[in-house]
């Protein structure tokens, strides 16, 4: 089948099926969050040791889903009584509290070391945020986690994100199927030579749903810390109504929405504002500020971009240059005649 713009779309008969696959491969496998539980008590236990007021918080993908997929790390946030009591403040950028954040991490880094001497560890300083990377266990017993320290904007970018999924049923596979298949294609961050990272996918899929109007505008100071709780309870997932039919239409809506009515020109992808009304101009990401921008020595591109919710001034999708642009481009067409390499 062609589309108005003359390239090939796959049949959306072929494409429901493909994507009820999907879902049921996924509904066999382990989704539940013990796994992520188990990590998070270890984590606790080696937090209690260096500090006893710190708390691990769990964000990212299992706050975000409410799942725990197969291939996905866990990201921890560790807050004093004061970040998460202080729950809507800003997260400190200084180079001061970058330097107490490492060596908060430093000291974690020790403990767990003794305690789990086969894990791999890497502190990370030099990054935008202080990291410590951990990779441990081997097979079905591997963990891989993140840990940052008094670094809130984390939790309160996953609950709002968890807040725009929960509002419509095919939210979550949407945003499942649209990761994987960025992995797969390597267009994902996670991926050597990737450029957007699940986050940045997340948001662009609640973007897209909020043009669409299938959810409603989630104001983002409502995300309070102190509401949220540091362990994410599990949401099972369902299998999709009606055979998958309208998340097929979705997926391949969602697909067309980015080739052929976003406009990357002028346009931003934001969830602080109503959708659609938030410029590159308005925000100054313009040429110039291209020219002149860096973080820590590396280019800010302003070719794709994805304000962050709760960072200042800060391009989500900062690593798209023109030449990945492109690149994003072609695994968009390609998507639509595949449906995201489902029927490849
Ligand atoms: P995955 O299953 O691939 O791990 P995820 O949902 O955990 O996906 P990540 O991309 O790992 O998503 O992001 C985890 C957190 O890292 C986000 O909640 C966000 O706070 C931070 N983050 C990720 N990418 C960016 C980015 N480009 N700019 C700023 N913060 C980011
Ligand atoms: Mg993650
Ligand atoms: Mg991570």
């Amino acid at each position: 089948m062609k589309g108005k713009s003359g390239r090939s779309i796959a049949a959306i008969s072929d494409v429901r099926a493909a994507v009820s696959r999907f879902c049921d491969e996924q509904l066999s496998r382990r989704l539940d969050t013990q796994p992520v539980a188990e990590v998070h008590q270890k984590v606790s236990a080696c937090v209690q040791t260096v500090d006893p007021a710190m708390t691990p918080y769990i964000f990212g993908s299992t706050a975000v889903l409410g799942v725990h997929e197969q291939g996905s790390d866990v990201d921890f946030a560790c807050l004093s009584p004061t970040d998460v009591q202080d729950g809507k403040g800003a997260d400190a950028v200084s180079e001061v509290a970058k330097g107490l954040q490492s060596d908060f991490l430093f000291r974690l880094s020790e403990v767990v070391k003794r305690e789990h001497y086969l894990w791999g560890i890497e502190l990370v300083r030099r990054t935008r945020v202080p990291v410590l990377r951990v990779k441990g266990g081997l097979g079905v017993d591997s963990v891989s986690f993140d840990v940052t320290a008094n670094r809130r904007n984390g939790v309160r970018n996953s609950a709002l994100l968890r807040a725009y999924f929960t509002q419509c049923p095919e939210a979550r596979w949407l945003s499942m199927l649209v990761k994987q298949w960025s992995k797969r294609t390597g267009l994902n961050a996670s991926v050597d030579g990737g450029c957007i990272t699940s986050y940045g996918w997340n948001i662009m899929v609640v973007y897209y749903l909020l043009r669409r109007r299938l959810v409603t505008l989630v104001p983002v100071e409502s995300c309070d810390v102190a509401d949220i709780a540091p362990m994410p309870p599990y949401m099972p997932l369902e299998t999709p109504q009606q055979g998958g039919q309208a998340l097929a239409d979705m997926l391949m809506d969602f697909v067309r929405y980015y080739l052929d009515e976003f406009a990357p020109e002028t346009e931003v992808m934001s969830l602080t504002r109503a959708a659609g009304e938030t410029t590159k101009e308005m925000l100054s990401w313009t040429k110039q500020a291209e020219d002149m921008a860096r973080i820590r020595g590396e280019k800010i591109h302003y070719r794709w971009c994805i304000e962050d919710p709760y960072e200042y001034d800060l391009n989500v999708g900062r690593n798209v240059t023109p030449f990945k642009l492109m690149l994003l481009r072609k695994h968009l067409e390609r998507a639509q005649e595949t449906a995201l390499l489902l029927l490849a």
